[in-house]
């Protein structure tokens, strides 16, 4: 049991900062962690079930002498909240981030905070579909990504220690460019979302039209679909805005391929699907012989009634 940050400060108590608490309480990797959610409902909930060893009812007693500072809202409104805690903060401290957009929270965050903090945002490549202080377990990040993105020049002594808490978290960390994680995670992430969404929203138009069949028979694709399109609506919607341009430009690619594939089943060309898929497939062997998911039949999940 190592303390590596004696005050921590949870900035909303979702999926993530839950997650984060029961993890750093797995290990003894923090003295004392402090939590602020910004409606009464969720810090109720948060005291009910011990999340976070004392809850703020404001965000400056939450972060006020904290060593640490994560700011776990949604991307939309890091800005607001960095604004904030600013003059509440800790000369010294560290403030990370686990937005799943980077350049954005660099650009809303990074002019609000004073100077002799050390800024330092990062994102943990692990989640659900699920939200709120009740959806956190501690072994969410085992084994996942972290991925850090200090700006040049940052102090190495403070990244190195929110890289050992992250490795005492669970979690294999590595260091990256904001512009390069917003691309890579628009392919990975932030497009497959949007795809999944449109998926079921036209399985939704078509239920109108073929009532309850679509469910009745969702075969396990589209029921992996709905999983994903069940994400919190105002965490995917700050994703889309805040990534804007790359996933605009991995949409287009998308898009251009969808147009060769469509073309090949109207003119009946059987070589360009096979060898399509021939190619995906492989790319699905490659990520579990990584080490990032599971040959089980369902991905390993128990059944559920279909
Ligand atoms: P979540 O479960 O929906 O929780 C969000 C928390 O933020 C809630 O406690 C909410 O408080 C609080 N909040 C919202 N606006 C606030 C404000 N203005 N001031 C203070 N608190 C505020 O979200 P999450 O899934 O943990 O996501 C948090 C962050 O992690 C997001 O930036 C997301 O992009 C990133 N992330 C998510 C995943 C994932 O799979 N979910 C994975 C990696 C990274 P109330 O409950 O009171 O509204």
């Amino acid at each position: 049991m190592t303390v590596i940050y004696n005050r921590v400060a949870l900035v909303g108590l979702g999926l993530i900062a839950s997650s984060m608490f029961w993890a750093m309480k797995r290990k003894g990797l923090a003295g004392e962690v402090t939590g602020y959610a910004r409606s009464e409902a969720t810090r109720d909930t948060a005291r009910r079930i011990g999340l976070c060893d004392r809850v703020c009812d404001s965000l400056a007693d939450a972060v006020k002498d904290a060593d640490l500072v994560v700011l776990a809202v949604p991307v939309g409104v890091m800005g607001a909240v960095a604004a904030e805690i600013a003059p509440a903060l800790k000369p010294g401290a560290t403030v990370t981030d686990v937005g799943s957009v980077k350049r954005d929270v660099i650009n809303s965050v990074g002019p609000h905070l004073p100077a002799g903090v050390h800024f330092i945002p990062g994102h943990p490549l692990a989640g659900t579909e699920h939200s709120g202080p009740e959806s956190g377990f501690a072994e969410l990040f085992d084994n996942r990504w972290h991925l850090l993105v200090p700006a040049e020049g940052s102090d190495e002594t403070a990244v190195a220690q929110l890289r050992r808490l992250w490795e005492d978290i669970g979690a294999n960390v590595e260091i990256m460019d904001a512009d390069h994680h917003d691309l890579v995670l628009a392919v990975t992430s932030h497009a497959p979302h949007l795809i999944a969404y449109t998926m079921v929203g036209v399985a939704d138009d078509l239920r109108r039209v073929t009532d309850s069949e679509v469910i009745k028979y969702s075969a396990a694709g589209f029921r992996d679909f709905t999983r994903i399109a069940a994400s919190d609506p105002t965490m995917w919607r700050d994703v889309f805005l805040a990534n804007k341009d790359a996933t605009l430009e991995i949409l287009g690619r998308f898009t251009e391929e969808l147009f060769a594939l469509q073309r090949a089943i109207r003119t009946g060309d059987g070589d360009h699907l096979h060898d399509y898929f021939t190619r995906t497939r492989a790319i699905r062997r490659g990520i579990i012989e990584a080490g990032q998911d599971t040959a089980a039949p369902d991905f390993g999940r128990t059944k559920t009634p279909s």
